[in-house]
């Protein structure tokens, strides 16, 4: 079977150029995803590389094998340039001659084996084979490694696809004849890499664009979970989480321990030294809490100065231990703030139990941790309080220091 190779090329500026629009239209529609408008330009560049190779055609060879060479060097350099764009801050970046020097040597190769068909097709071939490596070692990235994006392993698939061809149109090319090297004549090889390309070009599109979605849904989940200033849970994540804790706890019959801090006379902090450092305080005081929680642990910003920590299969001595480290964690140092030391102490409201059933445990569990640290405010701050409930004795604790009991025994504490 036989193509017309001006259909062919006019099919092919077509596919690409379609795909540059919808990619370049999704750029300019949002601005937030990175790189993707360089994702659309290498798209442009690469839908006229093919008129410029029909260029020869009209009897323009050099200036045809001059640009098409140009146009699709830089196409790949420029798609290898939005990968990084896209993992800027993520991973460190290659070395920019890494991605320029194999497209400098294809220009190169291109000029000086102008009327050497044979020899600038296995170079040239050879080149983009290396600068599909690099574009294939960016997707590989390691700022990109662990992140669920699906997209990724789209645009590795094509990327592999796209070295494959090229080594093995450099292999072709060694053993063509010089009649198969020109390519005004569609032989097969050339046809199969031309849609080898586009379908590389239509697979790493698609992966990009998805990469950049995912992103862009996973940022907001975050946004949506976590607090801007603290960067720890909020509240609404908390609750979610919480209901899950509760279920397994439930079902395993394992105490759960929630903590309930509140920074003490923080007004203080905010009228003597300003909002600003106030909230630098409430940064430092979230990072010491959770320097002293465990993995499984989770710690959310409450309200202003409220944090919630909550300690999956943790009873009432082992969660008052951890209060006890996180006051004093908080509480020995001054925090630094602009050099300014500012002393800070933390009051923390400690409640364990094996969750109750009911759509109100947790509700229940909050309130409980929130009267204990009710109490510590009232018996003077800068002290840890237990509701005993889970203990069956609730002998008051004198073993250490600053940690007191709730003057209510029965898991009550009046305030
Ligand atoms: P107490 O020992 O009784 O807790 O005294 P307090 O001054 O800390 O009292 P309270 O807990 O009621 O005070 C909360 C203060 O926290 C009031 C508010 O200005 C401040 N605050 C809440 N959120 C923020 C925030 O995001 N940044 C800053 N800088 N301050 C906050
Ligand atoms: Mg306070
Ligand atoms: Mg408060």
């Amino acid at each position: 079977m036989t193509l017309h190779l001006p259909t062919l090329l006019v099919a092919l500026t077509l596919a690409s150029g379609v795909l540059a629009s919808a990619v370049l239209a999704v750029a300019w529609g949002s601005r937030r995803y990175k790189g993707l408008s360089l994702w659309g330009l290498g798209l442009v560049l690469n839908a006229l590389s093919y008129p410029a190779f029909g260029l020869r055609d009209a009897g323009w060879l050099s200036l045809s094998i001059l640009l098409t060479n140009a146009l699709t060097a830089l196409s790949l350099v420029i798609h290898t340039l939005a990968l990084m764009a896209f993992q800027r801050g993520r991973s460190r970046s290659p070395p920019p001659w890494v991605v320029w020097v194999p497209a400098a040597l294809n220009m190169l190769a291109a000029v000086a084996l102008l009327h050497d068909d044979r020899w600038r097709n296995v170079l040239v071939a050879g080149l983009q084979a290396m600068m599909a490596l690099v574009l294939l070692s960016q997707a590989w990235a390691p700022g990109l490694h662990g992140r669920r994006l699906t997209g990724r392993w789209v645009v590795i698939a094509g990327t592999s696809t796209l070295c494959a061809t090229m080594v093995l149109r450099t292999l072709f090319m060694l053993e063509a004849s010089e009649w198969d090297a020109q390519f005004n004549v569609p032989t097969q090889v050339q046809v199969a890499t031309y849609f080898a390309i586009l379908g590389v070009l239509l697979l790493n599109s698609m992966g990009y664009v998805l990469m950049q979605m995912e992103h862009a849904v996973g940022q907001q989940h975050e946004l949506a979970s976590h607090d801007r200033l603290t960067g720890l849970y909020n509240r609404l994540a908390l609750m979610e989480l919480m209901e899950h804790h509760l279920a397994l706890a439930r079902r395993r019959r394992s105490p759960l321990a929630l903590l309930m801090l509140d920074i003490d006379h923080f007004k203080v902090v905010n009228d003597q030294h300003g909002h600003l450092v106030g909230d630098e305080v409430l940064r430092q005081v979230a990072q010491r809490a959770q320097a002293r929680l465990r993995g499984a642990d989770l710690l959310a910003r409450f309200g202003g100065e409220e944090f919630l920590a909550l300690l999956p299969a943790t009873t009432a001595e082992g969660a008052q231990a951890v209060a006890e480290g996180i006051r004093r964690a908080v509480g020995e140092q001054p925090m630094v703030v602009n050099g300014v030391s500012i002393p800070v102490t933390i009051s923390i409201g400690v409640h364990a139990a094996v969750p109750t059933e009911g759509p109100t445990a947790a509700e229940a569990m909050i309130a409980l941790s929130d009267q204990a640290l009710y109490d510590a405010k009232h018996q003077g701050r800068n002290r840890v309080v237990v509701v005993p409930e889970y203990k069956q004795s609730s002998e008051p604790s004198a073993q250490v220091e600053g940690v007191n009991r709730p003057s209510g025994q029965s898991g009550q504490v009046q305030g």
